[in-house]
């Protein structure tokens, strides 16, 4: 297969579409499978970024989905975890279907926006809803491989907002995060019914956007992922509370089409 050439003379390369194998498959929650894939000639990536998957029929039917990076990069071989939903199109087909040693058509890492690096500085205010977690932990990771005099330099704080105990992605990496690398974790389940939990509970509001992130006056650097409608009243409360607008980065995973 040749290299996509530019569509115009001298200027950009589109992404080159590259064919992964998926090396590893595991759970990350009830809903949620981590996929590891070794992808040829990958470039590298910063924490934040995403890819697309694009999943070909034998009609050549073609579905494709963005799917955040969930390994830092200083990881070995490009995750992503993705949760399933139930009438979806391409996530049943990542989660139920693909096994180790399978292919995957992959192209990235894309976005520069949404993209963090230590150097970058902080604190760093992360707040996600479901599955918009994945890029935060990605900024996590990557910040738990710079040392804990960079970390020192860079407070982490993370909200995170899970419908259930059994839908938190990763739970036992936020724990260790949480202890080895020093970040404030605060869990709160909007639809947990059991005795189990006894954390918070709720949605995120303002009150809880007051007390656990930082002050406005800290200028974190805020990163907000999740569903739209969660991206959109949070990133709104956290520009009420008196956060500047350019230090309030966002991402949503909305529905496609
Ligand atoms: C930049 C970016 C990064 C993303 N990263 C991740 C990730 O790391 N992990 C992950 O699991 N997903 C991620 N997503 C969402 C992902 O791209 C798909 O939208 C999701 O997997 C659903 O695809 P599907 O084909 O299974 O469902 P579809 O066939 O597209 O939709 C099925 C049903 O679910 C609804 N729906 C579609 N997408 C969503 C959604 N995100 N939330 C709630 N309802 C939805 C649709 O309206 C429809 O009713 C990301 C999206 C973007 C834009």
């Amino acid at each position: 297969m040749s290299e996509p050439r530019p569509a115009v003379p001298g200027g950009p390369a589109p992404l080159a579409w590259r064919v992964a194998t998926v090396r590893g498959v595991s759970p990350a929650s009830a809903h949620a499978r981590t996929l590891v894939l070794d992808v040829p000639a990958w470039p590298g990536h910063r924490a934040g970024q995403h890819v697309d998957v694009r999943l070909v029929a034998e009609d050549g039917y073609q579905a494709q989905r963005s799917y955040s990076i969930a390994s830092a990069p200083e990881d070995t071989g490009v995750s992503l975890t993705v949760e399933r939903l139930d009438d979806g199109e391409v996530s049943p087909y990542l989660t139920d279907v693909l096994r180790p040693g399978d292919g995957l058509e992959v192209r990235g890492p894309i976005g520069g926006y949404f993209a963090w690096d230590v150097v970058a500085g902080g604190p760093l205010l992360l707040v996600g809803g479901g599955s918009g977690v994945v890029p935060l932990l990605a900024m996590l990771r990557h910040r738990a491989h710079a040392g804990a005099a960079a970390r020192a330099r860079v407070p982490a704080r993370l909200i995170y907002s899970a419908r259930t105990l059994e839908a938190v992605i990763d739970r036992a990496d936020i724990e260790r995060l949480e202890g080895a690398t020093e970040v404030d974790v605060v869990l709160t389940l909007t639809r947990e019914t059991g005795m189990e939990w006894t954390g918070r509970r709720g949605r995120v509001d303002r009150g809880l956007l007051a007390e656990a992130g930082w002050p406005p006056s800290a200028a974190p650097r805020a990163f907000v992922c999740g569903p739209t409608p969660f991206v959109e009243a949070v990133a709104t409360m956290l520009v009420e509370l008196g956060h500047e607008p350019r230090h309030v980065r966002t991402e949503r995973f909305g529905p496609t089409g």
